[in-house]
C-alpha cells in the first residue's frame, strides 16, 4: 500500500564517488530564476499531524535554472533547466484548469514567466536567441511552462520514460493533455539518438545508478530519479574545481526541505503529505500524494539526502522556498554566483532539530 511507504536510510544505498574534475574548465555556470510562487489551498507537501494542520496552506516557489557551458574550444551552450509555470490555471486549458484551479493559487506575474523573464533580467543570463535547448526535469505543468512561447526549433529533452507515460495519457485518473508538447519540432529523452549530448552511456555517480554525462566532461550529470512521476530526473552540476563543488538541481524529488534534510536519520525528517480532498467529505481517508509511486519516491529522496550528506554538494529542490527566502530571490528575480556557494555558506547548517511546524 503506497500510503504505508516511508523514508529509507540513505546510508543503505551504494555510493559511487563523484568523478573528480580533470581540467579547470570542466564546470557549468548556474543562474537560478524565481518564476513565481504557487500556494496550495491545503497541505500537499509534508505531512502534518492533525486534520486541522492538514488544512493549512503551503507556498512553494517555482525555480528554473540557466545552465551555461563554455567548452575548451570557446563554444558556449545555454540550456534552460525547467521552464516555469503559466500565470493562471485557466492558461493550462480546461482539463488541467479543472484539476488544479481548486487546489492551487498562482502568484506568477507576467514579468516572471519564461521565456519573457529572461529579457527582464539585467543582464539576462541568456536570451531566446542564445538558448541551445530545454532540459525539463519532468512533464508537470509547473516545469514545462508554456512551450509554445519558445521557438519550435529549440530541442526539448525529458528523462527516459516520459514519452511512454504521457502518451499512455492518464495520471491518477486524470487525462494528461499532450498539447503542451505539440509545439516543439522535436522532443527527446536523455540517452536516445539526438539526445545524447556528449555522453556515451549511463553511469553510476554518487547515489545515482543511472547518470548521463551531458557535456562529456563530468560538469553536468543528468540522473534518473523516478517516483514523483515516470521520467523524473535531477541534474548534478559541477560549479567549481580546486576544490570540486556541486549543486544538485533536485526537481520534485520531494517538495519541501524537511523531507530530505536533516541527514542521515530518516526519523528526523518529515514524511511526504498524504491527504484527502475536502470534496471527499470530512471523514475521507487520506489517499492522495504528490507522487505517483511513493515507495520509489522515498528511494529517490534517500538518494537526494545521501548527496546532501556530501560536504561539497548543495541540493536545491524546484520548490525549495527556503532557498528563495534565505538568499533573497524575489519573484521575477535571479541569482548567480553558485560557484562560491560553499565559501559563502549558502548551504544551511544542519541543526539536527526537526523543523518547526508551519514554517515554510
Ligand atoms: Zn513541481
Amino acid at each position: 500500500m503506497a500510503a504505508k511507504a516511508h523514508h529509507i536510510d540513505p546510508l543503505s544505498l551504494p555510493f559511487h564517488p563523484i568523478p573528480a574534475s580533470t581540467s579547470p574548465g570542466a564546470v557549468v555556470n548556474l543562474t537560478v530564476l524565481n518564476c513565481g510562487e504557487i500556494t496550495t489551498r491545503w497541505v500537499h507537501f509534508r505531512q502534518r499531524e492533525t486534520a486541522e494542520e492538514m488544512r493549512e496552506r503551503e507556498t512553494g516557489v517555482v525555480f528554473a535554472w540557466v545552465i551555461e557551458k563554455q567548452f575548451d574550444d570557446g563554444k558556449v551552450e545555454r540550456w534552460l533547466w525547467d521552464a516555469g509555470v503559466v500565470s493562471h490555471p485557466n492558461d493550462l486549458g480546461p482539463t488541467l484548469a479543472a484539476s488544479f484551479g481548486p487546489r492551487f493559487i498562482f502568484d506568477v506575474p507576467p514579468s516572471a514567466r519564461l521565456p519573457g523573464l529572461l529579457e527582464h533580467l539585467s543582464p539576462p543570463p541568456a536570451t531566446l536567441s542564445t538558448l541551445t535547448g530545454l532540459l525539463i526535469s519532468h512533464s508537470h505543468m509547473d516545469h514545462y511552462g508554456r512551450l509554445s512561447d519558445f521557438p519550435a526549433s529549440l530541442p526539448v529533452i525529458f528523462g527516459p520514460g516520459t514519452k511512454a507515460w504521457v502518451e499512455a495519457g492518464v495520471e491518477q485518473g486524470r487525462p494528461i493533455p499532450k498539447t503542451f508538447w505539440e509545439h516543439p519540432d522535436w522532443i527527446g529523452e536523455v540517452g536516445e539518438e539526438g539526445a545524447k549530448g556528449r555522453g556515451k552511456g549511463w553511469e553510476k555517480v554518487g547515489s545515482y545508478e543511472y547518470a548521463w554525462d551531458w557535456f562529456g566532461d563530468g560538469s553536468l550529470w543528468l540522473a534518473q530519479a523516478p517516483g514523483h512521476c515516470p521520467g523524473h530526473m535531477v541534474a548534478l552540476g559541477r560549479v567549481s574545481t580546486s576544490p570540486d563543488t556541486y549543486v544538485l538541481l533536485g526537481g520534485d524529488t520531494c517538495h519541501s526541505r524537511p523531507i530530505y534534510s536533516p541527514f542521515p536519520s530518516p526519523s528526523a525528517r518529515w514524511p511526504c503529505a498524504c491527504w484527502a480532498d475536502p470534496s471527499e467529505g470530512p471523514d475521507a481517508k487520506p489517499s492522495h500524494t504528490m507522487h505517483l509511486d511513493l515507495p520509489l519516491t522515498y528511494e529517490s529522496i534517500a538518494r537526494l539526502t545521501r548527496m546532501e550528506m556530501e560536504e561539497n554538494v548543495m541540493c536545491v529542490l524546484a520548490h525549495e522556498t527556503e532557498v528563495a527566502r534565505e538568499l533573497g530571490i524575489g519573484i521575477g528575480q535571479m541569482k548567480g554566483g553558485w560557484e562560491a556557494w560553499k565559501e559563502l555558506g549558502w548551504k544551511r547548517k544542519e541543526s539536527g532539530e526537526p523543523p518547526k511546524k508551519g514554517v515554510i
